[in-house]
């Protein structure tokens, strides 16, 4: 027996997912009378929200922190008639018209859908990690690189993503420490080989981080370490820890509905535009990070967003509301 509800109205437009791209998505829809439902997701805010100072938003001369960005894009979309739900999506059925989303408490009904779900950077999950991010602790280097300006740091991980992080941050840190759960690195040889070459970066291997040390400080002072070979404990003295150890797109709940590539994100055509089997899904966007692991930047996920609600506004002329 299905216990949800299912609101007899049919939205316009539902959003998934409350970060950069989905709020400029909502901003964008609200101004054209769409009334946008935003379903915010298990992070509202998106990355942006656990970030501090972002530098690179444009208009922010002397940079705005993560948090206040975010809320003030929600509070930019709630003006032009956006709302906001503390829901995520459980289920979905993209077959038939109007689309059916489900929560687990209730069936929502929606001529378009905006899927703005984005990536979750994966985490250690130390407690001591957890409490230390915005400290000393972050998983973007692009954002918070300058932080650690004239700082000896470590970069977790043994990726492209790691090795992509630890050369950006030679350009801040005095010394870069790689350390990679295993003995062999995931890194293509060209990355690899590129940050072996560097003198500022140095690699420890087979070793697991147990404790990032500061937390009674609130500030990185060091990284309790374990090799993973001998048990053998010790401490990387360290001002910053970043986190390179890759993003999860949050698609699960389209496997098989959408084309996905094979790490899970959602394949886009033109942008914006999702498929199954390569045929268009219409009415279905995705937009911001969910798509996107090549930038994954506040401005290009809100260009995206931009982009998706504009197609909404299309599709909903062509196809009548
Ligand atoms: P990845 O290739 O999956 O590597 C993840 C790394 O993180 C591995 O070294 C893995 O260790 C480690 N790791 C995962 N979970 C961990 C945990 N809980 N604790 C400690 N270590 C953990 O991810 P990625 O580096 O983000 O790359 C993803 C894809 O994007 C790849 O195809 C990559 O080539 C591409 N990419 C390309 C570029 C570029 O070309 N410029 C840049 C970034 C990414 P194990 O090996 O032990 O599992």
């Amino acid at each position: 027996m299905n216990a949800e509800i299912t609101t007899p109205e049919i939205r316009d437009v539902v959003i998934l997912g409350s970060g950069c791209s989905g709020l400029t998505a909502a901003i964008y829809a609200g101004r054209s009378n769409l009334k946008p439902l935003v379903l915010e997701g298990h992070e509202p805010g998106g990355q942006l929200s656990i970030t501090t100072l972002v530098e690179n938003f444009p208009g922010w001369p002397d940079g705005i922190q993560g948090p206040e960005l975010i809320e003030n894009m929600k509070k930019q979309g709630q003006r032009f008639g956006a709302e906001f739900k503390m829901a995520h999506l459980t289920s979905v059925d993209l077959t038939g018209r109007p689309i059916k989303l489900s929560t687990g408490k209730e069936t929502i009904l929606t001529r378009t859908l905006i899927i703005a779900s984005g990536a979750s950077a994966r985490w250690l999950n130390l407690p001591s990690e957890q409490a230390l991010i915005g400290y000393g602790v972050s998983s973007c280097a692009t954002c918070d690189g300058f932080f650690a300006s004239g700082k000896e740091i470590a970069v977790i991980g043994g990726g492209d993503s790691a090795m992509e992080e630890a050369l950006f941050l030679t350009r801040f840190a005095t010394k870069v420490t790689l350390v990679n759960r295993s003995e062999k690195f995931r890194a293509s040889k060209i990355m690899l080989e590129r940050a072996m070459a560097h003198e500022k970066i140095e690699f420890i291997s087979n070793t697991t981080v147990e404790e990032v040390l500061g937390v009674e400080e609130k500030d990185v002072k060091g990284l309790r370490l374990k090799n993973r070979a001998t048990g053998e404990e010790s401490i990387l003295p360290v001002n910053f820890m970043f986190l390179g150890i890759g993003h999860e797109p949050n698609a699960k709940a389209f496997t098989g509905l959408l084309d996905l590539d094979p790490d899970g994100y959602i394949l886009t055509r033109d942008d914006v535009y999702t498929t199954l089997n390569g045929e268009i899904i219409p009415g279905v966007f995705a937009c911001g990070d969910i798509k996107d692991r090549r930038y994954r930047q506040a401005i290009t996920a809100a260009g995206s967003g931009c982009m998706a609600a504009l197609e909404v506004e299309k599709f909903l002329e062509e196809h009548g509301r």
